[in-house]
């Protein structure tokens, strides 16, 4: 069972002349432990694929399925606890809010999700750890650097272990060494499980991904398999 599916979807904004056809009849599915990446121009749709997967916005027409849940038939209840525990999300600004320490972000989702302050804590400074950001626990955003910034934001997204991990542009705002990083970090995350669709217009960084989508007009218009992408390089014996 994917973790992600989407049938036929499609998604119209607006009404009349100002009507746009964002998506048009676009499947995919995603299992557990798959990195997806998608790359297309400017206005292609590629934000608008992945707020439908992460049931922001309702499609026009077709059917988003989490764990195998057709998403239109479930409670709003159900749904609410589906963005909470189960879609990670990272956004190319960040999103961090200023005023809590980078633990304190990292905690907040598995807070507002009931959990104990305490153990909502601890929770959120080992997946600071494990990131090796121990060190920058306490520290407010703007005492982080921009690549910092965007590791605190995928260990909030990953915390609690989430299945689906969501991310549009994390990269957009960092430097290629740190976009880099960025990556490699959501495919350590994809082989231990977790199934991501990442939104990226650079090339070399959608090459850590198992699969690239390219969407253009709302339709996706190629799909590939990379053969070998930068972790193939780092297992080969030296
Ligand atoms: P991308 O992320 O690839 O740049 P988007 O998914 O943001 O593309 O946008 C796809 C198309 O849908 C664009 O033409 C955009 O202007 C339009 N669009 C996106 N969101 C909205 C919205 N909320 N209202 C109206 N049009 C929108
Ligand atoms: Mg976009």
């Amino acid at each position: 069972m994917s973790v992600l599916e989407l049938r036929s979807i499609s998604k119209v904004y607006g009404r009349g002349a100002a009507e746009v056809q964002a998506l048009r009849d676009i499947s995919m599915s995603v299992p557990a432990g798959m990195m997806v990446a998608v790359m297309g121009p400017s206005g292609s749709g590629k934000s608008s694929l992945l707020t439908i997967a992460g049931t922001l916005e309702e499609p026009t027409s077709g059917a988003v399925l989490i764990n195998g849940q057709d998403v239109e038939r479930m409670s709003n209840g159900a749904k609410a606890r589906v963005r909470r525990r189960t879609i990670g999300y990272v956004f190319q600004d960040f999103n961090l809010l200023p005023g809590l320490t980078a633990a304190e972000n990292v905690s907040l989702p598995l807070e507002l999700d009931g959990m104990s302050a305490r153990r909502a804590h601890l929770a959120g400074l080992k997946a600071l750890e494990d990131l090796g950001l121990g060190d920058q626990a306490r520290r407010f955003p703007d005492q982080l650097s921009g690549g910092e910034r965007q590791r605190v934001a995928i260990a909030r997204a990953v915390v609690g272990d989430r299945s689906l991990l969501l991310a549009d542009e994390p990269s957009g705002a960092l430097d290629s060494a740190n976009g880099e990083s960025v990556m490699r970090l959501i495919h350590t995350y994809c082989k231990r499980g977790t199934a991501a669709v990442v939104v990226t217009h650079d090339a070399q960084l959608a090459s850590w991904a198992d699969r690239v989508v390219f969407l253009r007009d709302g339709r996706v218009v190629d799909q590939t398999m990379p053969p070998a992408g930068p972790e193939t390089l780092l297992e080969q014996p030296s």
